[in-house]
């Protein structure tokens, strides 16, 4: 029995409101970072921290660039590398940066969460990520119950890998799986087969990981409703605590590496949204729940219960079950938010590797939000993680009244209420079973930084 709204599907109402718009794993976005943010901003935000009456306890986050061959879809900040040194010298500039900053956080704030992205974290070996642990664990307290978790290429890890990765202290695994069809895997240069994928799961699950994840992509070459299909209906026999929908965003003037996708190789329109229907209710007739954007959980797992009870936040990971925490990331091109502050690293290895040298933490932009962000920030989160908004909640919050301060907002939302994305409560308005693909829609109406149509054309992805 389904505890949670049950998204429908509308194609018309995907061909109004399913334009593009930020994930909002952050408001406001990267894109309003500033290089005169560095990294002095990032040690005062800490200082500040450390300031408060109960300063938050921590996330951490490690940025692994390495990948050792290129999918053509990729749009993250990676090195392609066979380099068996590669490795070592990054761990040896990463024990720099940690030593740099872990002493600025006073010692009895917790690590409640962490986690390795890239790249691929799995380029390292065990022992490598074991040394890694070890880095953090030098500055770091850990919270006995902190949840700890890594991306995993399946191609990457044998299930040996798996269970030493949790003896080593991992709890939450996120699987790359995209595609599982050969011609698709063929087209994007990432090719790993079904067993493999079902090894890696079926590992992580006999060792005890708390929970496991897997990413699939919708939308890449070659794709169609029947293979795709499949491909869902292998992950629904898997069974992974959670899975993630994602809609492949084809940005070659963004990232270089899409331009290897051959276009006439995409699927059609039509076609993509075929793929995403069928997928969806798929994934739902089977038992999982939709969380929000691209995201689906068995009833059991934590992020539905944080859906249920209201504790669902969003961060630079997407949906999370820990909020109020400051988030202190390592690695090029990783963001760090310090209370108000958004602290990003330089993005290239080697610049990245030069400021850590020069003795600096390596901020390259950041931003520090100001109040009205703060307040928006709030409620697009609400919208987000919730599907609500109740204005008095923010009015007490921020002393001030909701309908004015945001009337043309609330002007901006009324063609989603008229297509029935949203409903007014009179105390607000909630999210409509049709409206729960619109989220980002519905959010981007709050964004003081979006510009009017066709200025930012090409920046974000599509909503759907
Ligand atoms: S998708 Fe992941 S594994 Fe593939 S190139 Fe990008 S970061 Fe590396």
């Amino acid at each position: 029995m389904s505890k949670l709204m049950r998204p429908s599907f509308d194609a018309e109402l995907i061909e109004r409101h399913g334009g593009e718009g930020p994930r909002y794993t952050s408001y406001p976005t990267a894109v309003q970072f500033s290089d005169r943010f560095r990294a002095g901003d990032l040690y005062s935000a800490i200082a500040e921290s450390n300031r408060l009456p109960i300063p938050p306890d921590l996330s951490l986050y490690v940025h692994v660039p390495f990948c050792s061959s290129p999918c053509f879809y990729c749009g993250c900040n990676r090195v392609i590398t066979r380099s068996k040194t590669a490795g070592d010298e990054f761990l040896a500039t990463l024990k720099k940066e940690i030593d740099l900053l872990g002493p600025r956080f006073d010692s009895d704030r917790l690590v409640r969460q962490l986690h390795l992205g890239g790249g691929t974290p799995t380029f390292l070996s065990v022992d490598q990520i074991e040394h890694l642990l070890n880095l953090l664990k030098a500055h770091f307290v850990f919270a006995d119950d902190a949840e700890i978790g890594l991306e995993v290429d399946p191609r990457t890890v044998a299930p040996i890998g798996i269970k030493r990765l949790h003896e080593i202290g991992f709890n939450r695994i996120s699987i790359g799986v995209q595609d599982l069809d050969p011609d698709v895997q063929k087209a994007v240069n990432r090719i790993h087969d079904t067993a493999t994928v079902g090894a890696t799961i079926g590992a992580a699950r006999a060792v005890g990981f708390d929970s496991i994840s897997v990413d699939l992509i919708y939308g890449l070459p070659l794709q169609t409703t029947a293979g795709f299909a499949a491909t869902v209906e292998t992950m629904v026999q898997l069974q992974p605590d959670r899975v993630s929908l994602f809609n492949y965003a084809h940005l070659p003037h963004l990232f270089k590496g899409q331009q290897r996708i051959k276009t006439e190789q995409l699927p059609t329109p039509a076609t993509k949204l075929a793929i995403f229907r069928n997928a969806l209710n798929r994934l739902l007739d089977s038992g999982y729940e939709f969380i929000g954007m691209d995201h689906f959980a068995l009833p059991g797992d934590s992020m539905v219960k944080a859906r249920t009870d209201g504790s669902l936040v969003r961060n630079f990971q997407g949906y999370s079950t820990h909020g109020g925490l400051d988030l202190v990331s390592f690695g090029p091109s990783a963001i760090s938010q310090i209370g108000d502050s958004f602290a990003q690293n330089q993005r290239l290895l080697k610049d990245w590797t030069a400021a850590i040298n020069e003795g600096h933490a390596a901020t390259a932009r950041g931003l520090t939000r100001t109040t009205d962000d703060r307040l928006r920030a709030e409620v697009i989160e609400r919208i987000m993680c919730t599907g609500q908004l109740v204005y008095r909640d923010m009015e007490r919050f921020f002393q001030l009244r909701f309908r004015s301060y945001f009337a043309e907002e609330l002007a901006r939302l009324e063609p989603l209420a008229d297509d029935g994305l949203i409903e007014w409560t009179g105390e607000g308005f909630r999210v409509t079973p049709a409206g729960m693909m619109f989220l980002r829609a519905i959010a981007k109406a709050f964004d003081a930084y979006i510009k009017p149509q066709g200025q930012q054309q090409g920046r974000f992805s599509r909503i759907v």
